[in-house]
């Protein structure tokens, strides 16, 4: 089974590095603010926690297949389970904080490729973790960062409509349906103007009812959509 993302939302604050290794993962007021839940990548067991200087409330999973998940800078006293205890992906194992040496909030993954927790196991998570339906993706990771996708029910040309929301003034960079149920969008000619969100029509064709003052201009897909 594929390893999912530690969040949610999707936002990555700094990439994996020889001097940084780990990926972090930040968080938005829009999607459950700077204590979010921290999810187990994926099944395993509760391996160890302990308290880092640097990296604060840290825990560890050692999953099925030998690699070990490292998550830090958790809220104090923040582990949902004891150590040994089975979780499986996507269980809530800790809450988001801003424990050790931080700016900010966030999580870190470290991802060691056995059970011996030495710097020079650690391997980049970012190729080993696989986004879904479930997530939102913030749109500068989704256009920095290679994300991997898990299945096919996430559309990938889509990636910035869990973002966009009634009143955002959006840059129009593709063609427009004249209604939210059209089957194809075939008009251009609003290309490169500025117009409001309107309304949302969750799940349909084209989503986004887009306009201003003097009324509807078209309806449109996320990925016609740039949020300004
Ligand atoms: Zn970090």
């Amino acid at each position: 089974m594929n390893n999912i993302f530690p969040t949610k939302y999707i936002k990555i604050t700094n990439k994996y590095s020889s001097s940084h290794k780990g990926v972090d993962f930040g968080w938005s007021s829009a999607y459950g603010g700077n204590n979010v839940n921290i999810l187990a990548i994926n099944d395993g067991v509760i391996y160890k926690t302990e308290i880092q200087k640097k990296g604060g409330y840290c825990l560890y999973i050692k999953h099925d297949n030998g690699m070990v998940s490292l998550y830090a800078h958790l809220k104090k006293n923040s582990y949902r389970y004891k150590v040994g205890t089975r979780v499986s992906r996507g269980s809530v194992v800790a809450t988001m904080g801003g424990t050790g040496v931080v700016t900010g909030n966030h999580v870190h993954l470290s991802l060691y490729k056995s059970t011996v927790l030495k710097d020079s196991n650690k391997v980049d998570p970012l190729p080993y973790l696989y986004a879904n339906s479930s997530n939102i993706i913030n749109p500068n990771t989704k256009a920095n960062y290679k994300i991997n996708y898990e299945d096919n029910s996430f559309n990938p040309s889509n990636p910035t409509s869990g973002e966009l929301k009634v009143g955002d003034k959006v840059k129009i960079i593709g063609k427009y349906a004249s209604s939210s149920t059209s089957t194809t969008a075939v008009n251009k000619k609003l290309i490169g103007s500025t117009r409001d969100i309107l309304k949302i029509y969750s799940g349909r064709n084209y989503p986004y009812q887009v306009g201003n003052s003097t009324g509807v201009s078209g309806y449109f897909k996320a990925s016609s959509l740039q949020k300004l």
